[in-house]
């Protein structure tokens, strides 16, 4: 059945509902949105640095905070920002409701403060829609089966808005925020850096989850999974209605929609990142296992790692994990210290990851190759490497983080013109 309206989601980041001026702008682009004869949902973030300040309340009072407590406190923010919204709307004649997690429901497993989506049931959402009232949802929340409220992770709003629009079949999925739109590298830390058209699915997510913030990664995912057109843009440009035939920012989009296909989509930066190396192991089968399996248990993600073994019969192991999982798997190695029967564990947080992503590298050798050389032209030495199909990853010491990341810029042919 063909539907002739076009249902879009609009979902608006911190900075772009950072105060009541910006709000007023925001409601400006929906009453705009709305008078191209579109149906829209919006999705609201928090107010840029509320989560923030949310968060570090939770913190302060027990580092070890109950999970369910902290989401009830982190999602307040969106809760004030989707009732504004609704009433800016209401005065400049937009008729609007703003709805919160529990009341659509945005059903999520009951991982707090890092849930996943399981269903949305969309049905009131359209209905209202149909109506001619524009739905202010509250992102970056969910109910858990048992009633509470959970949170999706940080910058998790991203996520609500696709999944919403994989809900209610939007044809497309705008994210308003504060760059206009995907570039080849963040905009802020290279003036060169060149803004895309186009990106594919594949390239947006790995850029994602090496730090590319963006979008969050798990948005990424669930469009690529649900087939939901996503288009980044700004909301601080003014500009008509986007429309199928004029879409001002970066669209997500499959593979064969990409005419020029580059080598290099883009680079991308983590400092969330820390260094443990575990030393002087005697080396025996199941060394990897006794190291890997305690840190699983422990809820340590491990992200690049590599062994090395000297000729003295002992070797080391080094591995990198995010700043947050630091103290948990110092606390790990040092409880199964007897059984690893390690010399040393040193750890380092002075790290950066800094990575290159690309469909082309599927064809095309030496990509590699070039990232590692114009690194030691500069000087910088390469601590840990990963790869995979897609993506090379180097980590170096986090002084050297920008020059890095505008060297590789300049040689993968990136530079804006
Ligand atoms: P919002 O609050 O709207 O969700 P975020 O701060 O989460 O905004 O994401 C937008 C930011 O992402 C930009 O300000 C930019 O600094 C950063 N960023 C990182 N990598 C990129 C990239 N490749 N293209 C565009 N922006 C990027
Ligand atoms: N307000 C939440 C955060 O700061 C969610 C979001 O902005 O996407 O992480
Ligand atoms: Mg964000």
């Amino acid at each position: 059945m063909s539907r002739h309206t076009p249902r879009i989601v609009m979902k608006f980041g911190g900075t772009s509902v950072a105060d009541l001026d910006r709000i007023r702008a925001v409601a400006e682009k929906v009453r705009k949105q709305v008078e191209a004869g579109c149906e829209v949902a919006v999705v609201v973030s928090a107010m840029s640095g509320v989560t923030n300040q949310l968060v570090g309340y939770c913190q302060s009072l027990s580092p070890l905070h109950d999970a369910r407590e902290y989401d009830a406190v982190v999602a307040t923010g969106e809760q004030v920002t989707s009732g504004l919204l609704a009433i800016a709307l209401q005065t400049i004649g937009v008729e609007a409701r703003s709805w919160l997690g529990w009341q659509i429901p945005l059903r999520t497993d009951a991982a707090h403060g890092k849930a996943r989506i399981g269903s949305i049931d969309g049905e009131a959402l359209v209905e209202r829609m149909q109506a001619g009232q524009v739905p202010i949802i509250a992102g970056f929340q969910g109910v858990a089966a048992d009633g509470r409220i959970t949170t999706l992770g940080r910058g998790g709003s991203d996520t609500s808005a696709v999944a919403i629009a994989a809900a209610i079949g939007a044809d497309r999925c705008d994210i308003y925020t504060d760059v206009d739109g995907i570039y080849t590298t963040d905009p802020r830390i290279v003036a060169r850096a060149r803004k895309l058209d186009k990106i594919t699915y594949e390239e947006m997510l790995e850029l994602a989850s090496v730090g590319a913030k963006v979008l969050q990664t798990r948005s990424v995912e669930l469009a690529m999974k649900e087939r939901v057109r996503v288009q980044v843009l700004s909301s601080f440009v003014d500009g008509p209605a986007p429309s199928e035939g004029n879409l001002p920012g970066s669209l997500v989009v499959d593979e064969d929609e990409i005419v020029e296909k580059e080598l290099v989509a883009g680079i991308a930066y983590s400092r969330d990142e820390a260094k443990l190396s575990v030393r002087r192991i005697p080396d025996r089968p199941g060394i990897a296992a006794a190291i890997f399996g305690p840190l699983t248990a422990a809820n340590v993600n491990v992200d690049m790692i590599v062994q090395s073994t000297g000729a003295d019969g002992l070797t080391n192991m080094t591995f990198t994990t995010s700043r947050t999982d630091l103290a948990r798997a110092i606390q790990s190695l040092e409880a199964s210290r007897d059984v690893i029967q390690y010399g040393e564990l040193v750890t380092d947080d002075d790290v950066v990851k800094i990575s290159v992503v690309g469909i082309g590298m599927r064809s095309h050798a030496g990509v590699a190759n070039l990232m590692f050389r114009t690194l030691s032209d500069r000087n910088i030495n390469i601590q840990v490497i990963s790869t995979s199909e897609i993506k090379v990853s180097v980590l170096i010491a986090a002084e050297y983080a920008e020059l890095a990341v505008r060297a590789l810029h300049t040689a993968y042919g990136l530079d804006a013109a």
